[in-house]
């Protein structure tokens, strides 16, 4: 991923493959985040808990949370959002609600303001569209989730009278179960119970329901509270969203949760093709299998006639305001939604793909991305999930990665390895910096980086579109706030570089990362194939390596201050520090035992270590309390440290020399000190900081001129989740 960013590789800098085989996926980016970039994104094992919040933080974050804490009471009256009075370009933390180890995050899109106003209607519509498939995740997510749904929104939004302390247990609930499109933690896959009883919730619905709520007769709420019963509080019943192992002899499909398959199990499979692969619920009926294609149908009257399927009220709402966005689309974008429209109607393959080539050669801004994209939810990992965003260009960011794209060859000739592994003319690759405007269904904050389409075959014909987040990037990284660099910086000094320069140091390094990095270096003509075949499975702790390398080099390039880029050199020792930091905030993602497996992690420690092996640059200290820190003694001797492995590895790639790449990663990258481990994980539990993420996103508003005409859009930043997630509720229409 890209903690500092960097795109998953293969090859070109994309973020595609190695997407993890199991259900909560964790990034869905390329590296691991480094820590003293944004958060870990979740161990897997880790369950929801409950955790007080911290003292102290709660002040920061403003009038809505104290409203929610104070006796837990849900404001049941939108409140009209005043934008806060703020100093211009510097937005308030991101971190705005917690419930247990899950933060809600605000992502800002400020790029917006600057589109013309054509783009922003566009924009708006194709906003509306991600937010008529939302529903669609939570049935996708469980065969019960949209009745849940139904239920908490019911009671939540007819409030009155109920007993206050379970109304605060049902928001919170409410708050994960809308996070998570369901009672499933997307990202450990497991199932989250609520802290309130089911008599709680008895007599909570039926308070709502003698407030008007759509929940009656109370015969029909009473059955209705015993089906749901199992599903919202019994454990065991359906414990994981996509369970690919289950225990006991048990089928894949029908252990998982997810509701790609009724009825079916994997031997039922042996032998049949599903016309519709991304797009369909298989069912068994009367002992035979059904595909249930997700579609609208054509319009009646059309020449060809499909019937509607599965999620046709759903796509049919999208359709409708994909059709609003037409007119102000440029006429690239005009063919994608047109395709999208097409596809959203008859589900056939063929439509998709056409919809994904006509998209990879769109270059529209604001671009999206609407469909059933990402299959890790499907045990066989077949069906797509279905996501919206909208994004918009991050200018700023993307001028910065222009002008390090424009001096590739100035940068590829400085490199400190052997002259015949320079190229002559080097290509950068193309990746945008984009902020997002909303993000629906399976997409969520906490993907950073992305390469789209998934369809190999567009892939290799026309391309792929890869992207970097930056508004969730800054997001996750304001959430965190600048505990972990408090906490781990060795100095004062080091600990203001941090404050002041730690978050210009990372976008640069995210720049130098994927547009001078990866595109480096020339192979070796006695190469036949790939560097990737000689090399193995080293390949991709290499390359990442390798990439992060060259964008500590040219930290130190007086290039870099005579483009604008940075103002001084302390901004390079932030860049350095922050790497020497990450080796050993990291150790708290290898909770247990003595060796690093993961590509991305080796890759940090081979830096370090070999450093301070070579240089002696780097020096971890003991302080009197115990606490560890590592010391930069002299930047520049760390800087030809960096040189030395860049120059090493370069010739690694180049002659794909599997021998030397697996002696360095074996001698570096692997073994770690367990006691420095044991201190850095307890240092970091009780920095207290949220496991899981959930993004609240900007918020769309049209305004009319006195002819009704559509005279400007407005973007604000609610920052309450809840409210969001119900104003989305009565858009689709449920
Ligand atoms: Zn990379």
């Amino acid at each position: 991923m890209l903690g500092r960013g960097d795109l998953r590789h293969n090859g070109r800098c994309q973020l595609g493959e190695e997407r993890p085989a199991f259900a909560g996926r964790g990034p869905k980016h390329g590296r691991d985040l480094k820590e003293r970039a944004l958060v870990s994104l979740v161990s897997k094992t880790q369950q929801m808990r409950n955790v007080q919040h911290p003292a102290g933080w709660a002040a920061s974050v403003g009038v809505l949370l104290l409203c929610l804490a104070a006796g837990g009471a849900f404001c049941q009256t939108p409140q009209p959002q005043q934008p806060q009075p703020q100093q211009p370009g510097v937005q308030p933390p991101s971190l705005v609600d917690r419930v247990g180890a899950t933060g809600f995050i605000q992502v800002y899109a400020d790029s917006f303001k600057a589109l013309p106003l054509a783009s922003k209607i566009g924009a708006y519509w194709l906003s509306m569209a991600a937010i008529a498939v939302n529903p669609i995740a939570y049935d996708q997510n469980s065969v019960y989730g949209l009745r849940e749904k139904y239920l908490l929104e019911q009671i939540i939004t007819h409030s009155q009278g109920i007993d206050p302390a379970v109304l605060k247990k049902i928001t919170d609930y409410a708050k994960l179960f809308f996070g998570n499109h369901g009672n499933h933690n997307t990202f450990t896959s497991r199932k989250f119970e609520p802290e309130f009883t089911p008599a709680e919730l008895r007599a909570a619905a039926s308070r709502a329901l003698q407030n008007g709520a759509r929940l009656g007769p109370p015969g029909r709420l009473a059955r209705e509270l015993r089906e749901l019963e199992k599903p919202i509080f019994d454990p065991d019943f359906q414990p994981m969203l996509t369970w690919k192992n289950p225990p006991n002899g048990q089928d894949p499909l029908e252990a998982s949760a997810v509701n790609f398959y009724h009825g079916v199990t994997l031997l039922d499979l042996k032998g049949f093709t599903e016309r519709y692969g991304l797009n369909s619920r298989l069912v068994k009926k009367g002992g035979r299998l059904v595909e249930e294609a997700y579609r609208a149908g054509t319009p009646p009257g059309s020449s060809e006639q499909v019937p509607p399927g599965l999620y046709a009220r759903e796509l049919g709402l999208a359709i409708q305001y994909l059709s609003r966005a037409l007119p102000y689309a440029p006429d690239s974008q005009k063919r994608v939604i047109h395709d999208l429209i097409r596809y959203y109607q008859t589900g056939e393959r063929a439509d998709w793909i056409q919809c994904g080539i006509d998209w990879v050669r769109d270059p529209s801004n604001p671009d999206f991305s609407n469909g059933f994209v990402e299959v890790y939810k499907d045990p066989r990992g077949v069906k797509g999930a279905i996501q919206g965003f909208v994004t918009v260009v991050d200018e700023p960011m993307n001028r910065l990665m222009k002008s390090f794209a424009d001096h590739v060859a100035y940068f590829e000739q400085r490199a400190p390895w052997d002259t015949q592994y320079k190229q002559e003319h080097p290509q950068p690759p193309l990746v945008h910096a984009d902020e997002t405007l909303i993000e629906t269904g399976d997409f969520d904050v906490t993907t950073i980086g992305d390469n789209l389409p998934n369809e190999a075959e567009i892939h290799a014909q026309y391309g792929s579109k890869s992207f970097i987040f930056t508004g969730s990037m800054r997001a996750l990284s304001s959430a965190q706030g600048h505990k972990v660099s408090e906490e781990f910086a060795s100095s004062q000094a080091e600990m203001e570089r941090a404050r002041k320069y730690g978050d210009l140091a990372e976008e640069l390094f995210t720049a130098m990362h994927e547009v001078i990095g990866h595109g480096s270096g020339k192979l070796s003509p006695r190469l036949t194939h790939e560097p990737a075949n000689y090399i193995k499975e080293y390949y991709s702790t290499l390359e990442e390596t390798r990439a992060d390398l060259m964008a500590l080099w040219n930290f130190w390039d007086p290039k870099l201050i005579e483009m604008g880029a940075m103002p001084n050199y302390e901004v390079a020792k932030a860049a350095y520090d922050a790497e020497a930091r990450a080796a050993l905030v990291q150790l708290r993602e290898v909770p247990t035992g003595d060796t690093i497996e993961e590509d991305h992690r080796r890759g940090t420690q081979l830096i370090v270590n070999y450093i301070r092996d070579k240089t002696g640059a780097i020096q971890p200290i003991q302080r009197a309390d115990g606490k560890v820190y590592m010391v930069i003694t002299e930047y520049q001797r760390m800087r030809q440290g960096v040189g030395m492995l860049l120059a090493e590895l370069m010739r690694i790639k180049a002659e794909g020399d599997y021998d030397a790449v697996k002696a360095l990663i074996t001698r570096y990258g692997i073994h770690f000190n367990p006691a420095w481990r044991d201190q850095v994980v307890e240092r970091y539990r009780k920095l207290d900081l949220p496991t899981y993420w959930v993004g609240i996103n900007p918020e769309l508003e049209l305004h009319y001129d006195a002819h009704h005409q559509i005279d400007d859009v407005t973007i604000s930043y609610p920052r309450d989740f809840l409210q969001q997630q119900l104003r989305y509720t009565r858009i689709a229409g449920e």
